[in-house]
């Protein structure tokens, strides 16, 4: 089968054969049909040690974790949490990782806790950057009717943005400033509306990014380049947003988060940060702040995500503004560590 391989830090990806992978009996074999690139696997591909807090890829890794695709195999011992049997057509996207099933975590639903998860496009489980990907029964959700192979490919970033959602305990009529209009910015926009906030502001040096915010269901944009992010929100919603998610992940983004929040306000860190970073605890002690980190989601979290794709109460295409096939696929995910307009770029194997 195809795949992008990682080759080297800092080098780009190399599309390349490579035998197709052999599901256990555990697990699905999966046509992939669609496959987001992550900025998460941006970074990976230039780590080279441990001291960001993961560890360097090695060679040959596939990467990509926001897939979904077509069932062609199904293991002789599948389980499926939904209750019907798998069957080769299913249409499916999947938790991307592969977990033991019975350790506490993953009997509390945290599979991404346990201790034995494999992961897809991190290890030598690979991901979805190739035509075929292991994917565990357990861990595989069928796609809805409504809900196709572009969408589906959407259901991870948006379970991200869901996840860090309720962990901010969004109440009907919060005002809300997301700072960083990326692809998680936007998925937590698209939340936080839905939820019922008042204010659903988005902040971003690239003011490009801020006409797909609008879609995505923020109600302002700050041009964080030209405007004064605390003044231009006091304008908009009337005072200081009471959540304030850090969608950024940079050294200094936590602390811009803390000092955009009024008294008792709520912070929300939702970007990945992998180099040292230093706040000044007396900001956020003084007001009280609550600041909570997220990771990754449950199954709950793809679930609910899958049926409001599926009876149109949500539409994240305009989070899609590239589909690529594995021709023009290396460029793409090169040029996405460039900040610029793009958002979410998908790998389609089949163009
Ligand atoms: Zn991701
Ligand atoms: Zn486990």
């Amino acid at each position: 089968m195809r795949a992008a391989l990682f080759e080297a830090p800092g080098q780009p990806l190399v599309i390349g054969e490579v035998e197709a992978p052999q599901p256990l009996p555990s697990e699905l074999l999966v046509k992939v049909k669609a496959c987001g690139i992550c900025g998460t696997d941006l970074h990976l591909t230039g780590v080279t040690d441990r001291s960001g807090g993961m560890a360097p890829l090695s060679q040959g890794t596939i990467m990509g974790h926001e897939f979904c695709g077509e069932v062609v195999e199904v293991g002789a011992q599948t389980r499926n949490p939904a209750g019907r049997n798998w069957h080769e057509g299913d249409r499916v996207c999947a938790l991307p990782y592969i977990a033991c099933g019975h350790c506490l975590n993953c009997l509390a639903g945290h599979g991404h806790r346990c201790t034995m998860a494999s992961y897809n496009g991190m290890g030598s489980l690979g991901g979805g950057y190739a035509d075929y990907v292991r994917v565990g029964g357990a861990e595989a959700l069928a796609l809805p009717a409504g809900v196709d192979y572009r969408a589906g490919a959407l259901v991870e970033p948006l379970a991200v943005g869901l996840h860090a959602v309720r962990v901010a305990k969004l109440q009907p009529g919060d005002a809300v400033l997301i700072v960083g209009g990326g692809p998680i910015g936007l998925a937590v926009a698209m939340w936080c509306r839905f939820f019922g906030a008042r204010h659903v502001v988005i902040s971003d040096l690239l003011a490009g990014r801020l006409d797909k915010a609008a879609a995505m269901g923020a109600t302002d944009g700050i041009d964080a380049s030209k405007e004064d992010v605390v003044g231009r929100y006091k304008q908009i919603a009337g005072s200081r947003a009471d959540v304030i998610f850090d969608c950024v992940g940079v050294p200094g983004s936590q602390q811009l988060a803390m000092d955009y929040t009024p008294m008792n306000g709520r912070v929300v860190v939702a970007g990945v940060c992998m180099r040292p970073d230093t706040v000044m605890p007396v900001k956020a002690i003084t007001k009280e702040l609550q600041v909570n980190y997220v990771y990754m989601y449950e199954r709950r979290d793809f679930e609910l995500a899958l049926e409001m794709l599926d009876h149109e109460r949500i539409d994240a295409s305009s989070m899609i503004t590239e589909i690529v096939g594995f021709d023009a696929f290396s460029a793409a995910f090169e040029g996405l560590k460039t900040p610029s307009d793009q958002c979410k770029i998908l790998l389609d194997p089949h163009l």
